[in-house]
């Protein structure tokens, strides 16, 4: 087929890492059915918009967007919608933006292939129907898209049923790809050129292999040991399944950044009780205990918090600050609780007012702030290894990140050559901000180890 006669698509994503990482896979897919990817909407024949609804009124802005996209229609353009929004408003698609062509959920993509010959046959295609499934989507055609990290999704969906969240209704049930063939993307991934490999998951570390050869932390161990593999990092992890022996797999193989990102949600036990997560204020800071325990490395910690779940009292929201003041982590992603359809929060009563909510995560973000920027500043003076991710011309920047998953930006000196991306480099930290820090290039690679060393 020439160049001319090649269909083309270009791909909207919003969303988690996941959906990036499905992205990737979707194009790759399509790379493989003959479809070639381009950079804008104008350009190109089948338009994928992959959608999340996580949070906010994410079903209105992508009706808003599709209604945008009707224009377009009369240039012969199709549209896919794909993703969480997808899954959750189905069919309903099609009834509010007929211009649209297929819809389809996460657990459908490995019958993307047909759904393009449906599709291109002039006919609507949907896959909305495979949550129960046992399949997980495997493809050798990943378009990857990210210079110097290669994302592997070793588990699919999400059977916790947390009692504000969608994803169990998106995204289908739990299910683990076979530790062998995730060792066998991780060695293509290196053997690509990458050294940085992502594992992901809504809950990675509820990982099982199907044919029971190894835990998450034996898989952990043995990707991080691969040749060519300079960092190992996973997300995201649920409290209810981390373990001691995660712990002593970070501490022990160098490669494993020393960074665990571990979502409280709230320091109220009654709280948590109520979102259904399964433990209690107690369980989680004992895992955060074996965290600090570490011997060999120090290990930063950050997590996710929500505000304003329904009946959150004053004292329970002091609960939450509480924790933040003894764990000390080094970033919180902290999110108002958001409405979302078909979970049981929606039926809960007391729910919190909006400015309530605001005025909670202003106070959470105001103190989270200073934690980070003593935390941050602690690392002045240090010498770190930082995996360079991108350039700032404006401000003679380069950007890359530590092992701890800390933004480190920095300089060049004078008569030293610039790294390029991918490439790893020893920098001093020169300065701190409560988010990122900035440091100059050291002289020589030194060898040092790829953690920060208690
Ligand atoms: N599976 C992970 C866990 O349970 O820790 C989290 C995955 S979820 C995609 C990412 C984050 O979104 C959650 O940790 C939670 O803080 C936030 N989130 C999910 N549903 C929410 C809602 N209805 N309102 C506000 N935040 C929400
Ligand atoms: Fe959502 Fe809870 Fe599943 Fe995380 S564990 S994805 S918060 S239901």
């Amino acid at each position: 087929m020439s160049s001319r006669e090649q269909k083309t698509f270009f791909i909207e994503t919003f969303g988690c890492q996941m959906n990036f990482h499905d992205s990737e896979k979707v194009a790759g897919s399509l790379v493989s059915q003959g479809y070639r990817q381009v950079d804008s909407v104008e350009d190109a024949d089948l338009i994928f918009y992959n959608t999340c609804s996580i949070r906010d009124k994410a079903e209105q802005k992508v009706f808003h967007r599709l209604a945008e996209f009707k224009r377009l229609q009369k240039l012969g353009k199709k549209f896919a919608v794909i993703g969480c929004v997808a899954q959750q408003e189905g069919e309903r698609i099609f009834e509010r933006a007929p211009h649209v062509s297929l819809v389809a959920g996460s657990a459908s993509y490995r019958n993307l292939p047909e759904m393009l010959v449906q599709i291109e046959r002039g006919e609507r295609a949907t896959g909305l129907d495979d949550r129960n499934t046992e399949e997980t989507f495997e493809t050798e055609f990943t378009a990857r898209t990210n210079p110097h990290r290669g994302y592997i999704t070793i588990i699919e969906g999400c059977d916790k049923f947390c009692a504000y969240c969608v994803v169990p209704y998106t995204r289908g049930r739990e299910r683990s790809r076979t530790s062998e063939s995730v060792l066998e993307e991780a060695r293509r991934i290196l053997d690509g050129g990458l050294t940085e490999i992502q594992l992901l998951g809504q809950n990675v570390n509820s990982y099982r292999d199907p044919l029971g050869k190894r835990s998450f932390a034996e898989l952990l161990a043995e990707v991080g040991q691969l040749p060519g593999i300079r960092r190992v990092r996973f997300t995201t992890s649920h409290p209810r399944h981390f373990t001691r022996e995660i712990v002593d797999a970070i501490d022990s193989v160098p490669t494993l950044c020393d960074h665990v990102h571990l979502p409280v949600q709230s320091g109220s036990s009654r709280v948590l009780s109520a979102m259904a997560r399964e433990y209690t204020r107690e369980q989680y800071l004992e895992r955060i205990a074996w965290v600090r325990a570490a011997k060999h490395k120090s290990i930063s910690l950050t997590t996710d918090i929500i505000v304003g779940f329904p009946g959150e009292t004053c004292e329970e929201f002091e609960e939450t600050m509480s924790l933040l003041e003894e764990v000390q982590y080094d970033g919180v992603f902290s999110f108002k609780y958001s409405p979302r359809p078909n979970t049981p929060a929606l039926a809960m009563e007391n729910a919190i007012p909006e400015e309530e909510k605001i005025r909670r995560l202003a106070i959470l973000n105001d103190r989270q702030r200073e934690i980070q920027r003593v935390n941050y500043t602690r690392h002045i003076g240090q010498l770190l290894e930082v995996m360079v991710e991108g350039f700032q011309p404006a401000r003679d920047q380069v950007t890359g990140r530590t092992s701890q998953n800390k933004t480190l930006n920095f300089t060049v000196p004078e008569g030293m050559t610039a790294p390029k991306i991918a490439e790893y480099r020893q920098v001093r930290v020169v300065r701190a901000h409560p988010n990122s820090l900035v440091g100059e290039m050291a002289a020589a690679p030194e060898a040092q180890p790829a953690y920060s060393v208690v």
